[in-house]
């Protein structure tokens, strides 16, 4: 890891942005609901359900269907979004569904559906991590059957030195030598991975830096949630 590297704003490399906090009930009228917050990045998820599966075509008699729906609301970043689904937000609600159903036990539900709604209130990168934090934790607040919790960011490489939690500048501007490489992950807490994606390139000795970063951060993160689930008021 290069010593005179510097970021933008100050971090090192392997320090995550701040502060990061988390709610438990944010939506009284949900089943259940979380906020994730990470640096400029807020992150709301609501549960529904379990319920019946409508069109009856879709419901499996094995097993439930976890159903996640990210958007980023128009006035989450300075440049308004245009509302409603796109490729992007298509991707990553999918993207979500596999990084939470390692550890939801949905066999307990054939023919049901858990319906998971997030919206990034503010998005400064980072915002699917942010995400499946929040819905980890609203997930569990519905009281939905669990092996465990996950926890996610992302690392990756700014030119050639490997860096954790990416902000927007570092993700999509970032112009110098090699450019920048973003890889968000989900772990358990036992430190099983759920879920990775790389964009960019990375040698196969960063990209375990990477992991090895990642993996350090989301046991801090896992604590922020359990706080925040112990925190619960009914
Ligand atoms: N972004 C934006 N407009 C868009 C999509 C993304 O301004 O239509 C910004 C937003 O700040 C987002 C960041 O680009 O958090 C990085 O987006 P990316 O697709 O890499 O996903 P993320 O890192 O948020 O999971």
């Amino acid at each position: 890891m290069s010593k005179e590297f510097k970021r933008q704003d100050g971090r090192k490399p392997n320090e995550m942005r701040r502060p990061i906090s988390a709610k438990v009930g944010v939506v009284p009228n949900a089943d259940g609901s979380a906020m994730y917050c990470s640096g400029k990045t807020i992150a709301i998820a609501a549960v529904y359900g379990p319920k019946k599966m409508h069109p009856q075509h879709s419901q499996n008699p094995e097993k439930g269907t976890l159903r996640c729906t990210y958007n980023m609301l128009s006035f989450s970043v300075a440049d308004r979004i245009r509302p409603g689904p796109n490729r992007r937000s298509t991707e990553i609600s999918k993207i979500t569904e596999w990084a939470l159903e390692p550890v939801v036990m949905l066999d307990k539900y054939p023919n049901r559906v858990v319906d998971v709604y997030i919206h990034m209130i503010q998005a400064d990168a980072g915002t699917r991590c942010a995400g499946i934090n929040a819905a980890a934790m609203a997930l569990a607040h519905a009281g939905i059957p669990m092996k465990n919790i996950v926890s996610s960011i992302a690392a990756g490489k700014l030119d050639k030195t490997v860096v954790l939690d990416l902000d927007k500048y570092e993700d999509s501007e970032f112009k110098e030598g090699e450019g920048s490489t973003d890889i968000p992950m989900t772990f358990t807490p036992d430190g099983k991975l759920t879920h990775i994606q790389v964009d960019g390139h990375i040698s196969k000795e960063q990209l375990k830096e990477a992991m090895n970063m990642a993996r350090e951060a989301c046991k801090e993160i896992y604590e922020v949630q359990k706080q925040a689930l112990k925190e619960i008021k009914e």
